[in-house]
């Protein structure tokens, strides 16, 4: 399937794409007697417009990387800007002004975004019902962005959608309100080849019109469709590549974080003899260690 994407002028959101700042991001769950650090000091930018796969392994704070984004939780430490907002300075009904308009949000397993009594139609007039003094698209033009043009479709309950397209029902709930930035989580898991393409689609025609995307997902598939992967290990930003192509991050302490694919053949604790070029760039080889 593929979404056609018009740009007219009356398509275009009257909000500016919006960009992330993360500086020595802290995340910690405070549980009774312990606590769990899901973010250990992410350092990341988003410029406005990107789309972004915050790609790792189940457990590694992605999803809470998503909650601070979207305002839903507050850092322990760092800095953290989602555009002009400063996410741990800003009062309560600050961060309810940006969840209400700025930012949208998918939530993992679309039926938490949904009220299962109404319409699809009905379920994305209904979100847009809090945006007040914004110019808002028609429900058809949100529901045709995500690739739902069907009206036999859009008037069904979302128990009557196949699992796709109640995926991305959810999504134009995310961009009822025109947000300069969407954020889902895992919004092709437990879909088949074909509805996941379909989301990507929807996504690819949603970052077409300016909006910022920022996916998470653990699919390195779904990687390669956006912009850009971001990979989170241990509540870090790991590795990060564009289109296929892999970095290395130095982080502030010096340590590199490898592309996944590498640590088998550079495993913990090898020694990267470094080996200077005159064009100024360093190889980093493994050391041979010898046997004992
Ligand atoms: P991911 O989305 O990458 O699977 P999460 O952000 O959900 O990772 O989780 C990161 C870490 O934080 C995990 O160790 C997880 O167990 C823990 N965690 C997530 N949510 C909570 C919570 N509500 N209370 C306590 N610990 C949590
Ligand atoms: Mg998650």
């Amino acid at each position: 399937m593929t979404v056609v994407m018009q740009r007219s002028v009356t398509n275009r959101g009257p909000e500016q794409p919006i960009g992330v700042t993360c500086r020595g991001l802290v995340s910690i769950y405070r549980l009774e007697g312990y606590e769990v650090v899901a973010l250990a000091g992410v350092d990341l930018d988003i410029s406005p417009g990107e789309s972004v796969a915050l790609l790792g392994p189940s457990g590694s704070g992605k999803s809470t990387l998503l909650s601070v984004l979207a305002g839903l939780m507050r850092p322990s430490a760092g800095r953290v800007h989602v555009g002009e907002t400063d996410m741990v300075k800003a009062t309560e009904a600050e961060l309810a002004q940006l969840r209400s308009s700025d930012v949208g949000v998918s939530l993992q397993g679309a039926q938490r975004s949904l009220l299962p009594y109404l319409t699809a139609e009905q379920n994305v007039a209904f979100a847009q019902r809090a945006a007040v003094g914004r110019d808002l698209l028609p429900v058809r033009h949100v529901l045709e962005l995500v690739g739902l043009r069907d009206t036999s479709r859009t008037k069904l309950e979302p128990k009557h959608l196949a699992p796709g397209e109640r995926q991305r029902l959810a999504l134009a709930v995310a961009l009822a309100r025109r947000p300069g930035l969407l954020l889902a989580d895992e919004p092709t898991s437990q879909l088949d080849p074909d509805a996941r393409d379909e989301v990507l689609d929807a996504l690819q025609a949603v970052n077409g019109t300016g909006t910022t995307v920022i996916v998470v997902t653990h699919d390195p598939d779904v990687g390669e469709r956006m912009g850009r992967t971001v990979t989170i290990r241990d509540g870090r930003v790991g590795a990060q590549g564009r289109r296929g192509e892999e970095f290395a991050v130095v982080g502030r302490d010096g340590s590199i974080h490898l592309p996944h694919g590498l640590l088998d053949r550079m495993p913990p604790g090898t020694h990267l003899r470094i080996i200077d070029q005159p064009d100024g760039s360093a190889l980093l080889v493994p050391a041979v260690t010898e046997k004992p």
